[in-house]
């Protein structure tokens, strides 16, 4: 189910689609998952496929880089804690500023 108007251009809608992921903003940072360099696209490291989204820790480490965390409200480039632990992944909310910080 879409919310799309009848008659709305499909084309431009898909262009679209694909350009957001082409231009993902983790991009910018390399995978420590796959070890992509910055601005290459994440791989699957049995075939070598190339992925439409970076994978999670490489998003979370761009979110880390890019944006305040409002949930632990630490500064750019500071991991995320729970309660003095650091986190492996930050916070989702963290991912939700970078994304807005970027778009
Ligand atoms: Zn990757
Ligand atoms: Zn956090």
């Amino acid at each position: 189910m879409t919310a799309r108007k009848p008659g709305a251009p499909m084309p431009a809608q898909l262009r679209a689609l694909i350009h957001s992921s082409v231009a993902h903003p983790a991009r910018t940072v390399p995978c420590p998952h796959c070890h992509a360099s910055a601005g290459r696209p994440c791989t699957l490291r049995t075939t070598g496929q190339h992925l439409p989204e970076p994978h999670p820790q490489r998003v979370s480490n761009w979110a880390q880089a890019a944006a305040v965390c409002p949930e632990c409200q630490v500064e750019p480039k500071t991991p995320c804690h729970d309660a003095g632990r650091p986190l492996r992944y930050v916070h989702d909310r963290r991912t939700t500023e970078a994304k807005e910080t970027a778009a």
